[in-house]
């Protein structure tokens, strides 16, 4: 499925030029075993081998050897493979621009034979016989007449023995051999239809049918097991006037890792680190998972070998787009769409086990805080149309009626910190436009709700349990509210700014001087989001609109000011960036959000729910963490020792 294995005719190996040797990006090849197991397999795929064996000893230091059907190495010529800058992959600088090989600097046997004991066998299918030619340290003996297959083998033995000081380097056994594995596992991954098989010490511990297809090649390396916790993700219409295709596997937010070592990027049967690529991955999951995680990742990008540079690390795994940015949101655009199509829940087990266990709510939000004090039904009839219903739709309906700057700045003041739930300051709520308008949305028992067929049960006024087709569902209700208004706020201000309120007097909010420069630079995301503000003094600001929304959710503009300041510095984000939007959105979301200890009428539990599905990205907050854990039949059965 890449233009590197296509089998042109074979060309002689040549000895380059010195101008053209001193254009290929010089580095040191060999550092490691898994360094000579990576090219000697890029050389048997390159040689158009239908099936790949690598046999290692002492992982790989004292004996590694790789062998391929492909199309061999003519006796004459074995000499030359061994030789600095000689390949028959490349002739002249202008194949540098079009590189369709895994290999194409000819060094790579040169270099492993200067620090090692090397046995190239080779047989074209031309040949009656295989030669074999032996190199100890860079000195290669004569091509001599052997017995094998067409195809190829090349053995090498005691790395480093003339460089004590780099074997030194090495690790155990044990950590050089899973290396030299992971490069097989990675170059078996991008080359499905060849055939690998890999011994350790005579024991066979990867054996890779040949023809499979790229999922089914990625599932056998990356485990069976993980198929129902992979998505697809594919693209390979769009722009293909600049020709990228894209394939990839990308894992659910629950078995996301610490590190990045389940990312496996190829790019035209190349495996490659690419930090284009890595922010691609990561800014599809943004809100899905947790900042510190890393989302699990297969993904194979073919493209024109002419609109990409491989010529610029000496592994070959670093590589340079000449149009980073189409890459950058192809891959963006697969890996949300797969994501976005998905049901992202994790089981209680993969819940416990991906995500630390450790508060999840903001300061705020304490249960039995004056919220939660609240009576049955106080603060919730008739406010549930501004808790979950589409406040979207509630401006559209409600705003352009209403004065603008009817609420005094006090009024909001203590709404948020008065002993009172607050939410009931929604003019909706209070004025004669009440609830009943707000046909599309919940509310108390008088609404037209549309109560679920499923019971709803609000346990300890923070999470709502339920039940669906596959067991129970517990959902954190702050959290799922969280995430829904963030995607209400982020497809809203898509469209246009907030509307805002003014205010009757100026809240004032304390600033340092740093904060009052960054200002003007915040001024166009303040406008956006409805916030209209000024430097008064040297050390205060002044906001005269506020966004109506917040109000009408009682959040203070001081405090929502404040942090957005502080998170900027603290964080370092530019205030024009989409990370400076997302931040100030879930502020804003986290802050008008219900919290824990709310207690909900079952028109709100059931509405919330709804939401639940029309969302994007339900399954996670805005910071990552789970909204809805899923107890499986399965686990309960499991619980209960049914099984
Ligand atoms: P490169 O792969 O950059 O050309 P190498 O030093 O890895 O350089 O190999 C030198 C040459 O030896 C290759 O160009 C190729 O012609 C030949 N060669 C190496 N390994 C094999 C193989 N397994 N099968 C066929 N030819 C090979
Ligand atoms: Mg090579």
């Amino acid at each position: 499925m890449h233009a590197a294995t296509d089998a042109t005719a074979r060309r002689p190996i040549r000895a380059l030029p010195d101008l053209l040797v001193n254009q290929i990006a010089a580095g040191e090849v060999v550092e490691r075993p898994a360094s000579v197991v990576k090219e000697l397999v890029e050389n048997a795929i390159d040689a158009g081998a239908s099936r790949v064996t690598v046999e290692l000893e002492s992982g790989g230091i004292e004996l590694i050897r790789v062998s391929d059907d492909g199309r061999g190495i003519p006796a004459a010529e074995l000499p030359l493979a061994l030789a600095p800058h000689a390949t028959s992959k490349i002739e002249r600088a202008d194949d540098l621009d079009q590189i369709g090989t895994l290999g194409f600097r000819g060094e790579a046997l040169a270099s492993i034979a200067s620090v090692a004991r090397v046995t190239i066998r080779s047989r074209t299918a031309e040949q009656d016989g295989a030669a074999e030619v032996h190199a100890e340290g860079a000195e290669a003996g004569p091509v001599q007449p052997a017995a094998g297959p067409v195809g190829t083998s090349v053995t090498v033995r005691n790395l480093f023995f003339n460089t004590p000081a780099r074997r030194k380097f090495l690790r155990t056994p044990q950590t050089e051999q899973g290396r030299s594995l992971d490069a097989v596992r990675d170059l078996a991954m991008a080359h499905p239809a060849v055939a690998f098989t890999a011994r350790v010490d005579g024991r066979v511990v990867l054996d890779l049918p040949p023809g499979q297809s790229a999922r089914e090649r990625a599932l056998a390396i990356l485990g069976p097991e993980l198929g129902p916790q992979l998505l697809e993700a594919s693209a390979d219409s769009f722009d293909d006037a600049r020709g990228l295709a894209l394939w990839g596997l990308v894992g659910l937010p629950a078995i996301a890792r610490a590190t990045n070592q389940a990312q496996h990027v190829f790019l035209n049967g190349r495996c490659i680190r690419d930090k284009t690529v890595q922010h691609a991955i990561k800014e599809a999951y943004r809100g899905l998972i947790e900042p510190g995680r890393h989302p699990t990742a297969v993904l194979m990008l073919e493209m024109n070998p002419g609109a990409v540079d491989v010529n610029v690390h000496p592994a070959k795994v670093e590589v340079r787009f000449r149009d980073p940015s189409l890459v950058h949101s192809a891959v963006l655009r697969a890996v949300r769409d797969a994501l976005r199509g998905a049901d992202l829940t994790p089981t209680a087990g993969q819940a416990s086990r991906g995500f630390e266990a450790r508060a999840i709510l903001p300061a705020s939000a304490s249960p039995g805080g004056p919220a939660g004090g609240a009576g049955p039904g106080e603060g919730v009839t008739g406010a549930t149309a501004s808790r979950f219903g589409g406040f979207v739709d509630y401006f559209r309906r409600e705003v352009p009626e209403r004065a603008q700057g009817d609420i005094s700045y006090e009024a909001i003041r203590a709404a948020a910190s008065g002993p009172a739930p607050p939410a009931p300051i929604e003019p909706a709520m209070t004025g004669p436009h009440a609830a009943p308008e707000e046909g599309s949305s919940a509310g108390g028992a008088s609404m037209p709700v549309a109560l679920p067929a499923q019971r709803i049960l609000q346990v300890h006024n923070s999470y709502l349990v339920t039940q669906d087709e596959h067991g129970v569902v517990i959902v954190d209700q702050h959290a799922l509210h969280e995430r829904v208004m963030f995607e209400q706020l982020m497809a809203r201000i898509r469209e246009a700014p907030l509307e805002s309120q003014r205010l009757l007097t100026p809240a004032v909010v304390p600033a340092s001087e740093r904060q009052l420069e960054k200002l003007a630079e915040f001024a166009p995301l303040l406008a956006r989001i409805g916030v209209e503000a000024e430097a008064i003094g040297p050390r205060a600001l002044a906001v005269h609109a506020f966004p109506t929304f917040l109000f009408s959710r009682g959040v203070d503009p001081v405090e929502l000011l404040t942090e957005l300041f502080e998170r900027a510095e603290a964080d370092g984000f530019a205030p024009g960036s989409e990370a400076a939007l997302h931040e100030v959105l879930d502020m804003m979301a986290c802050k008008a959000a219900v919290k824990a200890g709310d207690r909900l009428s079952e028109g709100e539990l059931a509405e919330l729910l709804r939401l639940r599905e029309e969302v994007d990205r339900s399954s996670n907050c805005p910071h990552g963490r789970p909204t809805t854990v899923r107890l499986t039949i399965r686990e309960l059965e499991k619980l209960f020792k049914r099984t």
